[in-house]
């Protein structure tokens, strides 16, 4: 059921915005506003605080549909959810009792915000600083490629307090807050409609009611957070645009006529249906398995880093075997080929590198025999 209505919003409610979002990179905030109404935003927020409740299958299989028709739109709310789950996981009633349910409702969105100019993948070397300075914390530095940057709402911040891994703190930074402003808007090549850019953090000053865990636990919430959270919407995104490959391509090799007859006669044309429709599966399995794994309460970070790994990759090659199989036609602006490809590119990098997942899942590997 929750399959059927999320992909019957996406037809009616995006896929006539996706063309729009690709030509001029605008937000469509409509969509954002309808998808909070229905609960998205919320899916696996408890009850008690405005959300569905659900668990992290129901939220892949959301995504995976909003992916399927705009991966641009499945990220927007994929980091909403990541910058509300440090306040699910580690925030206190009071303050789940004060943010959630505005957050739920889309009444400020949010953003996990990490990455760093010096780099994304070394999260301890971070150069933001918060210095605890009576009953507040005062915040300076900045942040880069950060999804939702730029739309009003409530940033969820990783900031350094102290040294080494036990030196960084979670804060919640409201988008009006003095000291903060959003700075460079990026133009990507893919994942268009979808923000991203800086965020610039100026003696930006927070009560200490902001801080999300204790002092200290940042390094933990970051990495749990982009594990569990953010790795499975990357995928789930990245699973959308294989079965788009796959439908796309399966369906112009029956209407496109070679030599008198379908070029999905063609053997060669069939191996590269085959390797698509192989790379859907595998990733589906990968991303549900992972998925069902964390609602067991089991430990999965490197379930979650092999499909995270496995899928964005498989979605640059079934979008480039996709381009393929149109030939000239599948680099028109008009079809959707290039765009998938554009997109896919833009999954590799977000939630973490190839290397990055590598890294995570050798640490299960050699723990094997
Ligand atoms: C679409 C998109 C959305 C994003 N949204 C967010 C967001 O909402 N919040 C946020 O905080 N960040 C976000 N990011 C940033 C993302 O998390 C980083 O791009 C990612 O962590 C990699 O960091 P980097 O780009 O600085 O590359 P670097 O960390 O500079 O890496 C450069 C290269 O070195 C390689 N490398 C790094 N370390 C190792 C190693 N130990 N071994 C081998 N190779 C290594 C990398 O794989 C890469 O090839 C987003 C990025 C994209 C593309």
């Amino acid at each position: 059921m929750l399959r059927n209505s999320v992909r019957e919003f996406a037809e009616t409610e995006i896929k006539p915005k996706v063309q729009h979002m690709d030509d001029t990179n605008e937000v469509p905030m409509d969509v954002i506003e309808k998808m909070a109404k229905l609960g998205f935003i919320g899916i696996m927020v408890p009850r008690e605080f405005g959300g569905l409740g659900m668990g992290n299958m129901a939220r892949v299989i959301m995504l995976e549909e909003i992916g399927n028709v705009s991966a641009a739109m499945a990220n927007t709310l994929q980091c909403i959810q990541l910058g509300i789950s440090p306040v699910v996981t580690d925030g206190t009633e009071e303050q789940k009792k004060k943010w959630l349910p505005s957050l739920v409702r889309g009444e400020g969105l949010s953003t996990f915000a990490s990455t760093e100019p010096v780099g994304g993948s070394d999260v301890l070397g971070m150069q933001t600083t918060a210095k605890r300075e009576g009953e507040n914390y005062v915040i300076n530095g900045r942040k880069c490629f950060i999804t939702n940057s730029h739309l009003p709402g409530v940033h969820t911040v990783v900031a350094r307090t102290g040294e080494g891994s036990k030196g960084l703190t979670v804060f919640l930074v409201q988008s009006d807050t003095p000291g903060f402003q959003p700075g460079r808007e990026e133009s990507k090549i893919g994942l268009r409609g979808c923000d991203t850019g800086e965020l610039i953090f100026q003696n930006c000053t927070v009560p200490k009611e902001n801080v999300i865990g204790k002092e200290g636990d940042g390094l933990r919430i970051t990495l749990s957070t982009i594990s569990n959270v953010g790795r499975p919407g990357i995928t789930s995104a990245a699973l959308g645009i294989i079965r788009s490959c796959l439908t796309e391509a399966v369906k112009y090799s029956k209407q496109r006529i070679l030599y008198g007859k379908p070029i999905s006669e063609l053997q060669a044309i069939q191996w590269k249906l085959t390797d698509i429709h192989t790379d859907y599966e595998t990733s589906r399995l990968l991303t549900y398995h992972a998925a069902w794994l964390r609602d067991k309460g089991e430990r999965c970070d490197a379930e979650n880093a092999m499909a995270k790994f496995w899928a964005s990759e498989a979605a640059i090659r079934c979008a480039q075997k996709t381009i393929e199989i149109f030939g000239a036609h599948g680099l028109m602006k008009e079809l959707a080929p290039q765009r998938l490809l554009r997109d896919a590119e833009l999954l590799l990098a977000g939630a973490g590198t190839s290397e990055i997942m590598r890294l995570v899942i050798a640490r299960k590997t050699l723990s094997m025999a």
